[in-house]
This record gives C-alpha cells, structure tokens and sequence, in this order.
C-alpha cells in the first residue's frame, strides 16, 4: 500500500510529542547519568501512536518476497521450503534459553543435538568429523582454508601458498582464499562447463596448497573428472577443497568423501533448510577426512565417558569464541530428523528432476548453451530469438508481474544473458507448471508486444530502480524531513 498515511518511512509519520507508550510514574529517586555521559541534543527518533507503527510495518512487510510467498527459483541459493515443525523445535525454550558461558553439565540436551548433527553430517558426506563453528558458507570456506594451511605448515611446508579456483567458482571462493592470505590462481573451463584438466596440469606445483571445486559446478553440471583431478592435486601434495553450497542434489546419491576430498563446508541454510537471504542467519560447518581432525577449531563438542563435553585445544584454530549459529543448527537436525533416513535421499533426485524438467520444457524458447542433463540448477543465456531485444533483465522483471522471485540474472559470468534457475524439491508439479507457463508467456511478449515487456514491472510497489545510479553513486543516509508535521 503506498498511501501517504502509511508512509514509506516511519520519520516521516512523525509528529513532535507523540506517543506509542505511557509508562507509570516513577516512585523512586532518579539518578541522571553523568552530563559528559549524555547526548548534548535528544536523539531524533520517529514519535508514531501504536497503531501507526503496526500499520507502517505491516504493509512493509506484506511487500516483501519470500518462500512462504511464491515460488523462488534463485540460482546457487536453494531456497527450498523451511518446514515449520524446523521452527517449533527451535523456539523450544531448553533451546533459546540457553546461555553460551554456562557450564556444559547443565546443557547436555543442547551439546547432544550438536553432536548428533555433527555425525549426521559426516554419515551424509563421508568426511571424519565436523565442527558446527563458522556462521555461513564462506566463513566455512575460510576455516576450511585455515585447517589445509595449518596442515602444510604442521608438515614444515610453509611455500604453499597457491589455492587453485575454477573460472567458474562462485565470487566466495577466490575472495576466501584472498582472506585467508592465500594466492589465487585460477583454472579455466573447457566448452562443456567441466574444469579443463589439461589445464590444471600446468598449475600444478609444490607450492600449491588445495584446490577447490564445487560439484555440481556453478551451471549446475557435475564434474565428471573429480577422481583424475584429486588424483593430480594429491600427488603434487596439494588438498582437495569442496564447496558444499550445491549438496542438495547430491543428497542420498553420492559423497564429498568418497570422490576424494579431504575438506569440505556445508551451507546449513541452503541444503537444511533455515529461511535465509538477504545476509542471515547462516551456518557453514566444515568437515574433514580422517586424519585431520585434530585440526578443526576450538572448541569441540565431543562425548567423553557418557557425557557431552566442550574441548578447548590451545593450539587449534578458533573461528568464533562459542559453538556458531545454534539456531540454525537445532533447525537443520530437526529437517535431518523429520525426513528421516530413507526419504533424505529422495531430496537430490527430485531437485534433480524438477531441474531438468524445467530446462526441457523451456529450452526451445530459451537459449540452452550447455545441453543435456544438469542437476539441482541450470542455466539459461536469455530468450532464443535475440532480435526483440528483450533481455535478461527484462525477463526477470516481467517474472515479478506474475508472482514469482525472478531467477538469478548475470551469473555465472560465462554467459553475457545468464539466466540460472533452481526450482530445489520442495516445489509442486503445479507450481512448476505454472512457472513454465509464464516463462513461455513472456518469451511469446517478447515478440508481440516488446516495449511492454522492457517496462516491466507493471504491478510491483516500486518499479524498475536505476542500479547504475545506485552502484555508482549510492545513497546511504536518509536527510529527515519532518513529512506530516
Ligand atoms: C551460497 C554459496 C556460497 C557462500 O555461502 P554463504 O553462506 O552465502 O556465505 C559459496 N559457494 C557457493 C557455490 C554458493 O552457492
């Protein structure tokens, strides 16, 4: 709703003086901070009724887009469905009631569910051990670098320093190497979409620390060489690192750890289900193969002589003084758990499946670069017929007219019009089939009434915005003005 009563911004419904609260009087001294202690002006806070406030929030909230919304097909993010039961269990008070400094004996429900999602993970990976530390998937990414560096190092090998990454990698990749003090070089892709190995063989030296890959790759395409390239990495005495965001379709079929890879991280969020976007929560634990546990960070929650303990190895690694995201990780063992072990394996086959049906259906419209089977997600290179000159763009939002969260646009980069799509399991045969049929509807705009389509959207609170202007010169603060008073 934009009526100017509700207002697109609290200040400016803003009248001096008014009220949303009234407190008792205070029957007690008063004690007034300090003056240096105290602002030399009052701050400038919004003074709304109660009712304002509801109203202003809750039609900014019912313009907002979420799973719960529509169907969200967001490349390289699966957002899949979060089920509720996830939420009920982590709102449980033994849950949120916890505080992080008390003593491990009073929180062994807690440390147990820890634990058991830390072995339900290896179970599914094939990895030894993992830690539940890092708080989303590059920061799992970072701490999967610092255990491969710290392994070098323990061997006297301190000139590795290379961290090989696919032409392909999402942008985390290179950007953790970076962090992580590490030198980034970079392996091409050959026309397929697979790694081209012949020219990993170049780079391959002894001051290669790991190499990283995710699988399926960002196209969505499996990679078939993993054995031969974890074959090469190793006998330079290189790591392998996988790049677990893209597990949901491997869930149930294959394993990280049995493809040769020595570390891993997980994107809890993604492939067990915590709602997430636009920056959190997030969770990225990381496993490694045996032999490296004693590598992972401090603390670790091990069970020692039937009880659940917290070990603080000084000279491990540390990510973050506590044990990460609890909430996201109570919601992922409860997805594990309500799934259950049999039907968890379905979960890759059917993302799999609805992909591929999507990309069939609509690839006698949409330029397919890559033909055959993908696996969660695939990429499309804008509409076939390039002569209307409706983009990429336009496509994603005239999608926003139709009810659905556009796709992932302009990523991955090997494609000038790319256009990724993930519909994940969790979506109907209805909802899919609705999906195709508008795609289908505006590749057939497209050509009937262009312009249209180029203006689009149409039925959105805010039409298109100027990203260039807001790239190149953003405006982060807001000047008040006193809109109603
Ligand atoms: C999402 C994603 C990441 C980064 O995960 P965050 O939790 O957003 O930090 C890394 N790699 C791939 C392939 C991803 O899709």
């Amino acid at each position: 709703m934009n009526n100017k009563l509700y207002g697109n911004l609290i200040f400016e419904l803003s009248h001096p003086g008014r009220k949303g609260y009234s407190l008792p009087s205070n029957d007690f001294e008063s004690h007034p901070l300090p003056s240096h202690l105290r602002r030399q002006a009052d701050a400038s806070l919004p003074e709304c009724d109660e009712l304002t406030v509801v109203r202003h929030y809750t039609n900014h909230s019912a313009n907002n887009f979420g799973v719960n919304n529509g169907f969200y097909p967001l490349g390289s993010c699966t957002m899949k469905y979060n089920p509720v039961v996830n939420e009920e269990i982590a709102a449980l008070p033994g849950f949120t009631c916890l505080h992080p400094e008390q003593p491990a004996s009073t929180c062994q429900g807690a440390l147990e569910v820890y634990y058991n999602l830390q072995k339900a993970l290896s179970a599914l990976t094939g990895l030894s051990e993992f830690t539940l530390n890092p708080f989303a998937g590059a920061h799992g990414e970072l701490t999967g670098l610092m255990v491969i560096r710290a392994y070098h190092q323990n061997h006297g090998d301190y000139k590795r320093t290379k961290v090989i990454v696919p032409d392909s990698a999402h942008g985390t990749n290179p950007a953790s190497a970076a962090v992580c003090g590490l030198e980034v070089v970079e392996v091409k892709s050959k026309s397929d979409g697979s790694v081209d190995v012949e020219d990993l063989r170049h780079l391959l030296d002894d001051g290669v620390a790991a190499m990283m890959m995710t699988n399926p790759n960002t196209l969505g395409l499996f990679e078939r060489e993993i054995p031969e390239i974890a074959q090469l990495v190793h006998e330079c005495g290189g790591l392998m690192y996988y790049d677990g965001a893209n597990l949901n379709p491997m869930l149930g079929k294959c394993r990280p750890g049995d493809m040769g890879f020595d570390v891993m991280h997980i994107n809890l969020h993604k492939t067990f289900s915590t709602p997430h976007g636009g920056g959190g929560p997030g969770s990225g634990p990381v496993g490694v193969r045996k032999g490296l546990e004693n590598l992972l960070p401090s603390p670790r929650v091990v069970f020692e002589d039937g009880t659940f303990t917290l070990r603080h190895d000084g000279d491990a690694i540390s990510v973050g003084k506590y044990l990460g995201n609890f909430s996201v990780i109570v919601r992922a063992y409860a997805y594990i758990l309500s799934l259950g072990k049999e039907n968890i394996k379905m979960v890759g086959p059917l993302a799999t499946l609805n992909a591929n049906y999507i990309k069939e259906s609509l690839k006698d419209v949409y330029e397919l670069p890559i033909e055959g089977l993908c696996k969660h997600e695939f990429v499309f290179d804008g509409l076939k017929d390039k002569s209307t000159g409706v983009t990429t763009m336009d496509v994603a939002k005239r999608l926003l007219d139709y009810g659905f969260h556009a796709p992932t646009i302009y990523f991955p980069l090997l494609f000038h019009e790319s256009l990724m799509i993930e519909p994940t399991e969790s979506e109907s045969l209805d909802t899919i089939n609705g999906f195709i049929e508008v795609m289908r509807k505006i590749a057939e705009e497209a050509t009937t009434n262009p312009d249209m389509v180029k203006g689009a959207p149409h039925n959105t609170p805010i039409g298109r915005v100027d990203d260039v202007q807001a790239a190149k010169h953003p405006v982060l603060t807001y000047k008040q003005v006193k809109a109603l008073s």
